[in-house]
């Protein structure tokens, strides 16, 4: 017999698929029995009934300040002027500009068909710092680039938890060979769209308590080890001080600067320095989730937030509009490893959403074609 099965073990195959299969039904059966669910798979249908609008378009045309485009050089800009035109954006900022003559290329294409509809931002690499000739062939370089058309530098999260000098050596945010780069930017009249760390939440144990649980389920590599990466709060306060030692440079601080779940800590930052804007792509989840502090927040701070959405995708433009506009109540985010929780409408006032859809950019990024918004007002 044994002999048999180990000549013909293949006739015992299907015998085996059926047992596994029958076992797969029963946890199946089990499960359910027993009210098992993975939380992932977890999606309740809201039975509320209340108002729903569904902009597909936002209420005044708007700019957005963070956005990635990363084949501009040979893109048929064509159909994204479309989506653009559908969703009320009149300009859109691509921060993946990067430099040299890739850089010089994007500005081609967008100056040949649709000059007035793009701005591009510049990248640098920082880990050349101790190379002989840096930083004066940056600076030069960045003074080619704003002649070119380039409107403002954007700085990656890298800087500060992954770039290293010659040494290898992590290079701090506020590392002061970096300064000649950030006073340019003033002397330039640009401002300095600036991503820094990460999530507090990415620092926070992996376990049940973790509001981004799913995202470092989804993605382990962004959870950030407390012994191999500075802190959250170092990240932080280097940044803050680069923004402090540059009074006459404008920053962006990207994606709230990750203080959307603090709101009153950003605004202590903006009190205290006047240079300072953000934008709120990727974070639309934590405005959303505190309708009553985020309504007063951004009347408050009106000023100083710019429209941004990082990812392009058309729909998911929509919950900014519904967000921003709206008095919803109860709705869905579009991606749940940002937000297990549900959306409010913050139901700006329309002078405030004219400020964060294109009024503020105006101010901060030089150089944007005004007769785009001047119909503005009689929607
Ligand atoms: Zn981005």
């Amino acid at each position: 017999m044994l002999q048999f099965l180990k000549k013909k073990w293949w006739v015992a195959l299907p015998f085996l698929l059926i047992f596994l299969g029958l076992t797969y039904w029963l946890i199946g059966k089990i499960q359910y029995l027993l009210n098992v669910v993975d939380v992932e798979d977890y999606a309740p249908v809201s039975t509320l009934k209340v108002a729903e609008h569904h902009p597909t378009q936002a209420k005044f045309p708007f700019i957005d300040v963070h956005n990635h485009q990363f084949t501009m050089p040979i893109q048929n800009l064509e159909k994204l002027v479309n989506e653009m035109d559908e969703l009320n954006m009149k300009v859109m900022v691509n921060l993946s500009g990067f430099r040299g003559k890739y850089l010089e290329w994007s500005l081609d294409n967008v100056n040949e068909h649709y000059g007035n509809r793009f701005v591009l931002f510049m990248n640098i690499d920082f880990e050349q710092l101790d190379d002989v000739g840096w930083p004066n062939e940056t600076l030069l370089m960045m003074e080619e680039a704003v002649k070119q058309g380039v409107k403002g530098l954007k700085v990656y999260k890298n800087l500060g938890l992954s770039e290293t000098d010659n040494e290898g050596n992590r290079i701090a945010v506020d590392d002061p060979r970096l300064d000649p780069i950030w006073a340019k930017c003033g002397a330039l009249g640009i401002p300095v769209l600036i991503h820094t760390g990460e999530p507090a939440a990415f620092w926070k144990p992996k376990d049940k308590f973790n509001e981004r649980w799913l995202e470092l389920k989804q993605y382990p590599s962004r959870y950030k080890d407390p012994e191999k990466t500075p802190s959250f709060e170092e990240v932080m306060s280097e940044q803050h001080n680069v923004f402090r030692k540059h009074p006459e440079t404008k920053f962006i601080n990207a994606h709230l600067g990750w203080f959307g779940n603090d709101l009153a800590r950003l605004g202590k930052l903006f009190d205290e320095l006047p240079n300072v804007y953000t934008e709120i792509g990727a974070v639309l989840a934590e405005l959303g989730r505190q309708p009553v502090t985020a309504r007063e927040w951004l009347i408050r701070y009106q000023d100083r937030v710019l429209m941004g959405k990082d990812t392009y995708k058309k729909t998911e433009y929509y919950t900014y509009f519904r967000v921003l506009e709206t008095s919803d109540e109860y709705f869905d985010y579009y991606r749940k490893r940002h937000a297990h929780w549900k959306m409010y409408g913050l139901a700006l006032p329309d002078s405030v959403l004219k400020k964060i859809y294109y009024k503020n950019a105006m101010e901060v990024i030089p150089g944007i074609d005004k007769t785009l918004f001047e119909t503005v007002g009689q929607h």
